[in-house]
């Protein structure tokens, strides 16, 4: 059976996209099956693996998912692209912007990820979930989905604010709709040792969170243009700069993962 990992973070542009496909491939490197799931409209998961989110017409994870029960798909490996880096994508694009308004008028309506996943959870080590930069009804089938979420944090002041209303959410959906749902950790992101605000946020971020039994990883993912460029070559930097500080740092977070199961 799959460890399913939601990736989530209301604040855009904190390596929510980064992590699943950095942290997918390297966990599809050390012999993991892994199944990436895009439920983002922006469809950047799908663009960071090299394929066009806006050519697939049908095939995305709004069919799957939304579309289900109006019998607009048949089976969700018509959905599933094997990629060349060795993991498996349900991709999204902007189609997927309408499931805020399609799911709120169905039945059970938080379990639709749940649904959708459960043929395929023994087929696959670990399935990771990309979320959309809102707290909406595609980030609540997430964490209805998974066993457990994964939160990129970048280490400055502003991105810590917004923290408490996510572990709130995380609480909720505890509480009413998936009690099983663990913290996996708090990934920091984007880090310059260089800067001491970066630093100090660090040394916070460890302070606060430890004090609330939250798991902080000990892996930092460092700042480097490598992360920036990697998607135009439709390879994560795992792949695409392998060598590289912050390609080793998604391959630790690959063996604290690992010795969490
Ligand atoms: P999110 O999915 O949370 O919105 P992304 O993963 O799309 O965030 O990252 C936002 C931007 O920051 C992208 O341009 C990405 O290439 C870049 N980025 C991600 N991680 C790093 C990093 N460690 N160093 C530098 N740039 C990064
Ligand atoms: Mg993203």
């Amino acid at each position: 059976m799959s460890r399913v990992i939601a990736v989530v973070n209301q604040k855009g542009g904190v390596a929510k996209t980064t992590t699943v496909a950095n942290l997918g491939v390297a966990l599809a490197q050390a012999g993991q099956r892994c199944l990436l799931v895009d439920s983002d409209p922006q469809g950047s998961l799908a663009i960071s693996l090299g394929q066009d989110p806006d050519s697939l017409a049908s095939h995305t994870l709004y069919e799957a998912m939304v579309l289900a029960d109006e019998g607009a798909h048949k089976d969700l490996k018509d959905v599933i692209l094997h990629d060349q880096q060795g993991v498996d994508l349900i991709p999204a694009n902007l189609e997927l912007a309408a499931a805020e308004i399609d799911l709120n008028s169905q039945y059970a309506r938080e379990y639709a990820l749940s649904r959708l996943l459960a043929p395929v959870r023994d087929a696959y080590d670990f399935i990771l979930v990309d979320c959309p930069p809102q707290l909406g009804i595609l980030t609540i089938n997430a964490l209805v989905a998974a066993d457990s979420v994964l939160v990129p944090l970048a280490t400055n002041y502003l991105a810590l604010r917004g923290l408490q209303l996510l572990l709130r959410t995380v609480r909720l959906v505890q509480s009413r709709l998936n009690a099983s749902l663990r913290i996996e950790g708090l990934l920091p992101t984007l880090y310059d040792r260089r800067t001491s605000h970066h630093q100090e946020t660090l040394q916070e971020v460890r302070r606060i969170f430890g004090e609330q039994h939250i798991r902080v990883f000990e892996t930092v993912i460092p700042r480097s243009v490598r992360f920036e460029e990697s998607p135009i070559t439709g390879t994560p930097a795992v792949v695409y700069a392998p060598n590289t500080p912050g390609a080793q740092a998604y391959r630790e977070l690959v063996q604290e993962v690992l010795i969490n199961a």
